[in-house]
């Protein structure tokens, strides 16, 4: 199996996390590789970690020329996964890796994605209670159906890991990719601790760009409701201005103030039509947006050493990379719910 973790500026925890997740999967008896994906930091997290590489033959290291964020660490993980069974998780100890055993058994069990619950979240207040939204609301506008969207601790198979790893969209939210993907999906409660050593990486505007990712990269809701209200408002105009036409006709120009009235009604029937040119033109966007999709979602640093031993290997070991399974139309068919 493959571990994927993503870790940025996080170099009081590296240490402690390599201490507690390597018994845990050594315990497990199979062959397994630790891939810690470095994203960009600007303390001494990538020194650790090729420290951490040094003396442990399991661990491979990835690092981003610049900070490319969380979701672009994981495909890049993915992207060097070699595994059966992909598990990913955060570096800072909020997801115990001792509930890593318990994923792998549900993976036995055949299912090929295994999602996770937060019972007794350690954040505070606020992230709670955004999360609940957000997920509520996602559920709701994407078709999705995940309890928890921002839980990392997951399992994938390969096909999935592979298929997340081949489509390489620049801002994209894992999790809910993943489920686009899975034929026998399955959700368990974990455990969740506070974070061992500093701060959260995600400032208030940050989380809620990510959350923006989640909406606006598996929906078209948004757009849809800007067509539907667009509508809405076009025909109440249309009629607004009909009815002053029809009075100004029936009452006489004194009424509708020498042509002011007459004015406002060919103004709102106007305004009534560009909203429905930007609904219509959001339908378009929405379309060109899901075409696009298939930019580079990051830039890999040299890491001369590394490379040249997995590039030996990669020969007989990396298996083909699979097309996505009709990628377009799963993404399609979960948009197409909308609210
Ligand atoms: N992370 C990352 N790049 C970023 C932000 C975060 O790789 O730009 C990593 C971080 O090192 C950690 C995980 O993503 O392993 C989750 O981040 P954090 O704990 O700050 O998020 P929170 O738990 O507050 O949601
Ligand atoms: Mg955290």
């Amino acid at each position: 199996m493959s571990v994927v973790i993503p870790v940025y500026n996080e170099a009081e925890n590296v240490e402690r996390l390599c201490a507690r997740i390597l018994p845990v999967l050594r315990g497990l008896g199979k062959s397994f590789e630790l891939i810690l994906v470095d994203d960009g930091s600007r303390d001494e997290t990538l020194e650790l970690l090729l420290d951490a590489r040094s003396k442990n033959p399991e661990v491979v290291v990835r690092s981003f020329a610049r900070n490319f964020g969380q979701h672009a660490a994981v495909t890049a993980g993915f992207a060097a996964a070699r595994g059966e069974f992909v598990v990913t998780l955060d570096a800072d100890l909020q997801n115990p890796p001792e509930e890593i055993p318990r994923l792998v058994a549900e993976y036995d069990r055949g299912h090929d994605l295994v999602g996770t619950i937060r019972t007794r979240r350690q954040d505070s207040w606020f992230r709670k209670r955004a999360s609940k939204f957000v997920n509520r609301m996602t559920r709701r506008m994407s078709g999705i159906d995940l309890h928890d969207f921002g839980c990392m601790l997951r399992g994938y198979s390969r096909e999935i890991a592979q298929s997340i790893a081949a489509r390489r969209e620049v801002r994209t939210f894992i999790p809910a990719l993943g489920y686009l993907y899975a034929k026998n999906p399955v959700e368990i409660d974990v455990a969740h601790e506070a974070r061992h050593e500093g701060k959260s990486k995600y400032s208030l505007l940050r989380l809620f760009r990510l959350h923006l990712d989640l909406m606006t990269g598996f929906s078209l809701a948004p757009l849809r409701l800007l067509f539907s209200v667009g509508s809405f408002v076009a025909a109440a105009g249309i009629l607004f201005g009909v009815l002053l036409l029809v009075l100004r006709l029936v009452e006489g120009p004194e009424w509708a103030a020498f042509g002011v009235f007459t004015l406002f009604a060919v103004l709102f029937m106007f305004v009534g039509a560009q909203f429905i040119a930007f609904g219509l033109l959001g339908e378009y966007v929405g379309r060109i947006f899901q075409a696009v999709r298939e930019r580079p979602a990051y830039v890999l640093r040299d890491l001369a050493e590394d490379d040249a031993t997995r590039s030996s290997r990669s020969v007989t070991l990396t298996p083909t990379v699979r097309a996505p399974r009709a990628g377009a139309t799963a993404v399609g068919t979960h948009e197409g719910r909308g609210p």
